[in-house]
């Protein structure tokens, strides 16, 4: 509702404004700046923010994503801003909230900042980002909270809000977690990695890349999963569950009515493209690494290496890495019997998009702004779905499935696609070695940011297993001894990986 009047409101005053004699006719407003930190492309939750702000009469200024420190400084001078509010998706953009922090406090910029988004936690703002300035630092956990927060902020009583922010945050800091479950040494867990019990060799319809370009959009729609999609609209629940329930009933219905009626247009519009790269590659585990050679160059080199993580928490069961599901390599070389098959794939459903918002936003339409953001990244998980499922028919077991659309989200089928960021293969940076062995940037038009996020947002990228064995799981909390060895492995310093590991540290 509030993102819809925003469209009201917007459509209403552009008509006003010409009779209006300046835009302070409605009183000075408090104005506000936006931002997603650099390295980082995520925004539709900073969008959310920013419409809610607007609707409660602040002046936001959203400088869009990947903006550094200082732009986003300058900014809030020159429009002698009120207060700042970051965003950010990615584990690393956490590290950047906390730069950005010391930089305030550096350049003496005394205003309150809001921290928000999937990866920022209340906990994190006070032991990380809190303690670099001296001003107030706020987490916010929803958007629906925003204008709560920023009204108690800037308004009359900003003194004692402050001050009860800075109590919560210290008893947060002094509060010990959880005491933490015992780690095995990287030694000891890795003598409980998973030994595959079968061993059937697999010949791919083909080895090597393969480019998929402009696949037709109207292809993906049923392939769609609402759940996630209802969730960036901050509604709660499980599609389509939340159509029937009491309290979302009216809202959802319009909303998904409204969805689908855009995704229909969308799917046909020559603006968006979607395309897709990729492919199946001789591969084996060494230690825990995912060796990988070049299809016929099993005599040679691998050409690539991509580290995996491995559980150290002790539990009962295997201690898993994701590199346990391919058979381990004799020497460098393939096992004897031959080579496992491992599958790569980057995915994109987001160029044109940007576009396609920045005309919603001209005609100041929020609401279609916000839904071409989501839809976008619908479809990028949609033609995720449609590609594993191809690549699984490639794979020769596939070709047997009979699966409902249901069947698919819930990932009834044989084979994992484990995409970086998420807890079996959690360091964003093996993307990297996905990229450049799919050479996924030419082929999709898709890149990296310094942080590893991919641009445009609405992309997708991972491994497949094939093993019947391999199965999603969380790699928890690692020790120092796997932060170095890591570390090692990757060929980057410790403390990048401390970065990028962050919450897998204890
Ligand atoms: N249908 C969802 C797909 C995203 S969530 C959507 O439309 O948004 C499911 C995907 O997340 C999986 O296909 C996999 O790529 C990734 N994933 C989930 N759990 C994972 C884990 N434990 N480790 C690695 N990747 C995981």
């Amino acid at each position: 509702q509030v993102v819809k009047s925003a469209r009201v409101m917007k459509k209403a005053v552009a008509v006003l404004e010409p009779y209006m004699e300046s835009d302070e006719a409605g009183g000075p407003r408090e104005r506000i700046v936006l931002a997603t930190v650099k390295g980082d492309v995520h925004d539709i939750g900073k969008s959310i923010v920013g419409i809610v702000l607007a609707c409660n009469g602040y002046q936001v200024e959203d400088l869009g994503v990947m903006v550094p420190a200082d732009r986003i400084l300058d900014t809030a001078r020159e429009k002698d801003a009120d207060l700042i509010g970051l965003s950010g998706l990615i584990t690393p953009s956490l590290d950047e909230m906390e730069r950005f922090a010391a930089e305030m406090e550096r350049r003496e910029v005394t205003l309150p900042l809001l921290i928000g988004g999937a990866t920022t936690s209340s906990r994190h703002t006070a032991l990380r980002i809190a303690p670099r300035r001296s001003g107030p630092v706020v987490h916010v956990a929803d958007a629906s909270r925003t204008s709560g927060v920023v009204r108690a902020l800037l308004g009359a009583s900003s003194a004692s809000f402050v001050s009860e922010n800075q109590r919560i945050q210290e008893a947060e800091r002094r509060r010990t977690p959880r005491r933490a479950r015992p780690l095995l040494d990287l030694a000891a867990a890795r003598r409980r990695a998973v030994e595959l019990s079968a061993f059937e060799p697999m010949e791919p319809a083909f080895w090597g890349r393969r480019v998929l370009r402009n696949i037709p959009l109207a292809e993906l729609i049923p392939y769609v999963d609402w759940t996630p999609f209802f969730h960036a609209w901050e509604f709660r629940g499980v599609f389509p569950d939340l159509l029937e329930r009491e309290a979302t009933r009216t809202e959802a219905r319009e909303l998904h009515r409204n969805a689908r009626e855009r995704l229909g247009r969308l799917a046909t519009d020559p603006g968006l493209e979607a395309h897709a790269v990729y492919g199946f590659f001789p591969a084996a585990k060494e230690d825990d690494d995912i060796l990988i050679w070049r299809p016929g160059g099993l005599d040679e080199a691998p050409e690539a290496r991509i580290p995996t993580l491995r559980q150290q928490e002790d539990r009962s069961g295997p201690r898993l890495a994701a590199a346990d599901f391919l058979r381990a390599a004799a020497a460098g070389r393939p096992p004897a019997g031959g080579a496992d098959v491992i599958g790569a794939f980057a995915v994109t459903a987001g160029h044109g998009l940007a576009d396609l918002v920045a005309e919603a936003e001209a005609a100041g339409d929020d609401y279609d702004a916000l839904l071409l953001r989501s839809l976008g990244d619908r479809l990028a998980e949609a033609l995720a779905e449609w590609l594993h499922e191809r690549a699984r028919r490639d794979l020769g077991y596939g070709e047997s499935e009979n699966l409902t659309p249901e069947d698919l989200i819930r990932g009834r089928f044989r084979g994992i696609r484990p995409a970086p960021g998420y807890p079996a293969t959690p360091d964003l940076g093996i993307l990297r070695d996905i990229f450049r062995l799919l050479e996924a940037e030419g082929a999709t038009g898709v890149e990296l940011t310094e942080n590893f996020a991919i641009r445009p947002a609405a992309s997708v990228a991972g491994l497949y297993f094939a093993s019947p064995e391999s199965r999603y799981f969380s790699v928890g909390r690692i020790g120092r001894d796997q932060l170095e060895d890591y570390a090692r492995r990757r060929g980057i310093p410790v403390a990048a990986a401390e970065r990028l590991l962050r919450r897998h540290l204890g």
